[in-house]
């Protein structure tokens, strides 16, 4: 049984029914949670009754299968402010994912507040998503765009990081744990550093949202994005935290049913909050299935999760550490279980092809961060992401498969 640090894994395991199928004949080994998690029986039930028996859409019906809808949507939005202690519900929006939300804030309030010569600062190691709505808005009102940069071993350099921040920044975005490096970076330190300079600091919880335990009112970020598909949830649909004093004070996004107060062809005026960021109708049974996603890693809890994905970690960095040419793509002291590497002589989408073969599913590619390739000057890696249903015999088989690669390649 694999049972470490106080995970009952094997048992975890049964919960997941998409761990047991077999590919290429062989069980499969899916080491690519940082692009999509599994999801639990019971996420998927919840689903599925929402659509047999509880089909309806929400806030707009008085008949019983409209109100048991709403309810349930509502019941996950308090679940979303309480998973992540948010101070009110209203300061919970659901968004399609991460994307989306980055998205809504460049629009919303940057279109609103900022303007020609603000400076927007992010980060090197940014996902495309939170790169290009900024340079989007940049190119549209002037507003400049600074770059933290990272050291080789993929850590934020916060030293440049307060020479950047002036009273010229008006806005910071960073990430929270890097997809394709690992790296957990200090943002509580970068949160209190731009707010010596008034500036509004937005976190991308893509990845950190799975790994470790979030805590809005003790990290004082103004906005905080996540995706439901990265935490054991469905696709399409994703979390804007926003203090309730900036999300109050920025216009919407989008227009439509649900967002409005009141319409005539004079006037419309907008609804409360969160519903003002709502337009039209929402992925009901994707935000019921993230309610019971959260109440599975509840129950599973972020102590051992974290201790035990951090036993993998270091399990796997050796491992592949001792493969002869193998050189590990982010190595910082503070990181997720996430593992990027390349191997000499072999391109990753070569070794993500061959380690298919025996069953093993990694996500090769530059993963949506070019400029961490950049910086490395490589054009792509292997990376192989987990979760804590993985089990140190994954790993030991991803080290098989790429042995087995280099076997080929020789
Ligand atoms: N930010 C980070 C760090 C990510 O890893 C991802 C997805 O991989 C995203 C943002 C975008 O998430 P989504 O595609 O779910 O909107």
């Amino acid at each position: 049984m694999h049972r470490i640090t106080g995970l009952n894994v094997s048992q975890i395991r049964k919960d997941f029914p998409n761990l047991h199928v077999e590919v290429q004949g062989k069980p499969l080994v899916y080491l690519d949670n940082a692009a999509t998690a599994f999801k639990p029986q019971t996420v998927i039930d919840a689903i599925a009754a929402h659509y047999r028996t509880e089909t309806s859409n929400v806030h707009r019906g008085v008949h019983f299968l409209s109100e048991q809808a709403t309810a349930r949507f509502e019941q996950a939005r308090d679940k979303v402010r309480d998973f992540i202690r948010a101070r009110k519900s209203c300061e919970i929006v659901f968004t399609r994912g991460t994307t989306e939300a980055i998205n809504l804030v460049a629009y919303s309030y940057g279109r609103h507040f900022l303007n020609k010569g603000d400076e927007i600062i992010i980060s090197e190691m940014e996902h495309h998503s939170n790169i290009v709505p900024w340079q989007i808005l940049c190119e549209e009102k002037g507003c400049v765009l600074k770059v933290i940069p990272f050291n080789d071993e993929g850590e934020l350099d916060l030293e440049a990081f307060k020479r950047l921040v002036s009273p010229r920044t008006r806005f910071v975005s960073v990430v929270y744990i890097s997809n394709s490096l690992g790296t957990i970076n200090p943002i509580r330190k970068i949160i209190q550093t731009a707010h010596q300079c008034k500036a509004p600091v937005f976190i991308d919880a893509a990845q950190a949202v799975s790994h470790h335990k979030i805590d809005v009112q003790e990290l004082d970020c103004d906005f905080l994005a996540f995706s439901g598909h990265k935490l054991f949830g469905p696709t399409g649909v994703g979390v804007l935290y926003g203090k309730e004093e900036f999300l109050e004070k920025m216009p919407p996004f989008h227009g439509g049913g649900d967002m409005i107060s009141s319409v005539t062809f004079e006037k419309t005026t907008y609804n409360t909050l969160p519903y003002k960021f709502e337009a039209g109708t929402p992925h009901v049974a994707g935000v019921i299935g993230l309610g019971a996603a959260m109440d599975y890693v509840q129950s599973v809890g972020f102590e051992d999760m974290t201790a035990y994905e951090k036993e993998l970690l270091d399990y796997g960095t050796k491992a592949l550490s001792g493969i002869a040419g193998l050189r590990l793509i982010g190595t910082a002291k503070e990181k997720a279980a996430i593992l990027s590497f390349i191997v000499s002589g072999i391109h990753a989408h070569d070794i993500g092809t061959l380690v298919n073969d025996e069953g093993v599913a990694i996500r090769t590619g530059h993963h949506c961060t070019q400029p961490v390739m950049r910086h490395f000057g490589i054009p792509a890696t292997s990376r192989a992401s987990l979760a804590f249903y993985n089990t140190k015999e994954e790993i030991d088989k991803l080290v098989e498969a790429v042995l087995k690669t280099k076997d080929v390649f020789r």
